[in-house]
């Protein structure tokens, strides 16, 4: 049985040794997130130097996404390391008293338009929203607040803007640099944090470029502002992410799940891949088995059509790596099962405009209208498995390349499965029978069995499918 919906999972010290990501592989990981909010660039080539080992080990496709760190602002430290706030006193964030002498009455920020960014009456949410303050007047670079929401506060705990507005651009000077790191360690991904709109996603993608990158850039949706531009941004990127821990944050955690929803449908109506993140098994940090209420909201991000589900503290710094793995695949595995799952009225009514995108739906429509065991979409860029795979269909979608790049894009997409081939040219009329041949051998068809092939007249050709054929695996 194949699980169609994909694993994204974050390294971290707890999947460092090799027995563990070969757990973690075998039991589904498709793609690992490296977070550059954490550690330096060796280490990070470290981490991704051991995927790929694993992976050849493995003979597994295992997409690399590297997550940028972004502007997170958060506030300095205390002389103590941590105080503790009272709901009802006053409490000041000055971004020009030193930044390591905070006490119970005042901190600091390394954040310098902090002041200018806020107006009283404003919510700061400090800690992932465990503690709020209202801001009561701005004075220069000194805000002061009541505490609405009090607790203990420690050092560097982010601060966000309830409603958004702060201004701070997407790309902070380290990410630049990151970016540089991620295009010479050439991932399949990179994930750009905190974008308000389209241009944020333009300049990561051109700073990319110019560094020789070829990854597919994720829009990670998680300021108010996102929403907002959401459908600027899908277009403007390869793919998105519904960042649900900043996103609660910002716009309040009861908009989340509804949101959730319309950026998957969008995403989907514009043909780009979607993660949903975030607390996903956080239980599963240091239980064996998750709860009822995460159980639920796995399945519930697959019925609602995710590509890929995504695990973070679970895996990077959890006890059971390849537990919560096995328990995400089993949740994905059971909803698939549901007929609703395997049927599209997906994009019925469009006209296309592109040969390769009519040869995808054309492949889809009789996917799912006659008994197809497989479909081998013979690809240079990956880009006819991605518009398959916007249709909900019970048939696998194997895509077949010799292209490095798109084998690392395909990682990402919902019930697409890369393989890699070698394609001569010169023998385009092999191609078929080399890939009936590959798909026997694998156990994914047998003799007998319909399969449909899609390919283009000239192999290598970016966006050139324009053969739809059904065949009988022999
Ligand atoms: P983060 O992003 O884990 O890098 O904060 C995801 C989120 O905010 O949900
Ligand atoms: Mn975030």
């Amino acid at each position: 049985m194949i699980r169609r919906t994909k694993i994204v999972a974050t390294l971290g010290p707890a999947t460092d040794s090799p027995e563990t990501l070969d757990m973690m592989v075998q039991a589904g990981v498709d793609v690992v997130r490296v977070n550059f909010s954490h550690g330096n660039v060796a280490l990070h080539r470290r981490r991704i130097e051991a995927v790929r080992a694993c992976a050849v080990r493995l003979g597994r496709q295992v997409g690399i996404l590297v997550d940028l760190q972004g502007p997170k602002i958060r506030i300095a430290k205390f002389a103590e390391g941590s105080v503790l706030l009272d709901a009802g006193s006053c409490f000041a964030i000055d971004t020009e008293i030193p930044l390591s002498a905070g006490t119970s009455l005042e901190v600091g920020s390394e954040y310098p338009d902090l002041a200018r960014d806020v107006l009283a009456g404003n919510i700061l949410l400090l800690d992932d929203g465990r503690i709020a303050l209202q801001v009561k007047k701005v004075s220069g670079a000194r805000i002061e607040t009541e505490v609405l929401v009090g607790g203990r506060l420690s050092d560097n705990k982010g601060i966000n803007l309830k409603g958004g507005g702060l201004s701070a651009r997407a790309l902070t000077a380290k990410d630049r640099q990151d970016i540089q790191d991620a295009a010479a360690l050439q991932v399949d991904y990179v994930a750009i944090s905190f974008p308000r709109g389209a241009d944020d996603i333009l300049e990561a993608r051109r700073l990319l470029a110019e560094a020789g990158g070829t990854a597919g850039i994720i829009a990670k949706i998680e300021r108010a502002e996102a929403v907002v531009n959401i459908h600027e941004i899908i277009e403007a990127a390869d793919g998105v992410m519904v960042a649900r821990g900043d996103l609660a944050v910002e716009i309040g955690d009861a908009e989340v799940p509804a949101i959730q929803k319309q950026i998957i449908r969008l995403a989907g109506e514009l043909n780009k891949p979607v993660i949903t993140a975030t607390q996903m098994m956080e239980s599963m940090i240091h239980s064996t088995v998750p709860t009822r209420a995460e159980v639920s909201d796995v399945a519930n991000a697959v019925l609602d059509g995710t590509d890929a589900v995504m695990l973070s503290a679970e895996t990077a710094v959890g006890e059971y790596p390849a537990a919560v793995v096995t328990a995400v695949h089993r949740v994905c595995m059971a909803v698939e099962k549901q007929p609703a799952m395997c049927r599209s009225g997906h994009r019925i009514n469009h006209s296309f405009e592109r040969v390769d995108e009519v040869i995808a739906m054309t492949a889809m429509y009789a996917a799912n209208h006659m008994n197809i065991k497989a479909i081998a979409a013979i690809t240079a860029s990956g880009t006819t498995p991605l518009w398959m795979s916007r249709i909900r269909t019970a048939t696998p979608i194997y895509g077949l390349s010799n292209q490095p790049i798109a084998l690392g894009r395909m990682t990402l997409f919902r019930n697409v499965f890369p393989i890699a081939v070698e394609i001569d040219a010169s023998d385009a009329g092999d191609i078929q029978a080399m890939a009936i041949a590959l798909l026997i051998d694998r156990g994914l068809v047998q003799r007998g069995d319909y399969v449909i092939l899609t390919k283009g007249d000239h192999p290598g050709v970016h966006g050139g499918a324009n053969v739809m054929k059904i065949v009988v695996a022999e």
